[in-house]
């Protein structure tokens, strides 16, 4: 059987963050009840669809999956297992806030089927975390961790995000090393992105900004701790322990199908994208109005958008993301799976590419160089059809 991962969209918050543009909403959590009903008839419609795959990776994702309740995380979880063909150990990642969880909440979810924990930490500095809006203080994500591991979760991500305005290579430093005294298995580090209409963005005056090349020495400053406590950089913006990489993540990374379910929720399969209405109001009434008499049921009613990916642009995507990976794009596998020679491959992107000293080939494999990795989008868009 083929792989699958199945990504399941969250989309409540208790309070937006000033700098988030993600499709998520606060206060309609009263919304969640409905919302988990139409989470069960999206996942019943998809059976036939992908009843040839198998499913190796789930990944709770938000908004806040922390914000539902165990009760509901075990019936979103039950219904993917009773629907879908799943692995005996799947990977299943669910994305906290450690604002929003006790010790209690994670045994249960534990219990539910969760194997993997994302912790939105973002910083350990008071400060900071005010700036970004965040509603969880250093103390409660601290005590998050400390809850994980006695709810026996033995894989933990944090996620960080550097570049913020006014920090310093110090400030940062302590950030990490923060993060490398709770010995997580997974790091995950983000540079800052003000995304215009966000309240942090239009705040901001262009003196505030971050400086990107203070952010690039932040970057090479978590390689270098990252990689001297043994963190293996396999993509990116990731770190993990050996053995424990992210296998959703690599689905993406890989160009491999994935099924999201939810609003606003993204997958690939079957050669399309498409993507889920994106209001999780949207989202329900469309579930519920292909049950009702006489509207009649379409079969995907909740789809807002489809496209089909052409060769070219699988091949290009397929490069693109395989790029991102430490080890780089495998150019024997994707010669193979595009049944073209291997030398032929992307020959003039690679050429100029090395040129430009942004990747180079080891081993069979086209890689970023350090400057590549910070000049990503310099080199990806040279793939692009
Ligand atoms: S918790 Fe995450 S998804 Fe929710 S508002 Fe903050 S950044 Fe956005």
């Amino acid at each position: 059987m083929a792989s699958l991962s199945l990504y399941i969209h969250i989309p409540f918050c208790r309070a937006k963050c000033l700098y988030c543009n993600f499709n998520s909403y606060p206060g309609l959590e009263a919304l969640i009840p409905d919302y988990v009903s139409a989470l069960i008839e999206e996942t019943g419609l998809w059976a036939v669809e992908v009843r040839s795959y198998q499913v190796q990776t789930i990944y709770l994702g938000g908004g806040t999956p922390s914000l539902l309740n165990p009760g509901e995380v075990a019936q979103i979880l039950g219904q993917a297992r009773a629907t879908f063909s799943v692995a005996t150990e799947p990977e299943v990642t669910l994305e906290a806030n450690p604002g929003t969880v006790d010790q209690a909440w994670l045994e249960a979810a534990r219990k539910a089927g969760v194997s993997r924990l994302s912790l939105g930490v973002q910083s350990f500095q008071h400060g900071f975390l005010r700036l970004l809006g965040r509603i969880h203080t250093t103390a409660q994500a601290r005590q998050a961790f400390r809850w994980a591991r006695q709810a026996s979760f033995d894989n933990i991500n944090l996620d960080l995000i550097y570049g913020l305005p006014h920090q310093t290579l110090l400030q940062w430093r302590s950030d990490l090393e923060a993060a490398l005294a709770l010995s997580p298995e997974h790091i995950s580090l983000y540079c800052l992105t003000l995304e215009p209409g966000t309240p942090l963005a239009d705040a901001l005056p262009p003196q505030a900004r971050p400086d990107p090349d203070l952010a690039a020495e932040m970057y090479a400053l978590s390689e270098d701790m990252l990689g001297t406590e043994g963190f293996d950089h396999y993509e990116i913006s990731n770190w993990a322990r050996e053995g424990r990489r992210c296998r959703h993540n690599l689905t993406y990374w890989h160009n491999l199908p994935y099924l999201g379910l939810g609003a606003g929720a993204h997958s690939y399969l079957h050669g399309y994208r498409f993507a889920n209405a994106a209001s999780p109001q949207d989202y329900i009434r469309r579930l519920r109005a292909s049950f009702r008499k006489g509207i009649g049921p379409r079969r995907f009613p909740q789809v807002a958008w489809a496209r089909r990916v052409g060769r070219q642009r699988e091949m290009a995507e397929t490069a693109i993301l395989g790029l991102r990976l430490g080890e780089g794009l495998n150019l024997a596998a994707l010669a193979q799976r595009f049944g073209r020679r291997p030398e032929r491959i992307f020959a003039r992107q690679r050429q100029e590419l090395q040129e430009l000293e942004l990747a180079e080939e080891v081993g069979g494999y086209l890689r970023l160089t350090p400057r590549g990795r910070l000049l990503g989008n310099q080199a990806f868009l040279r793939f692009l059809p």
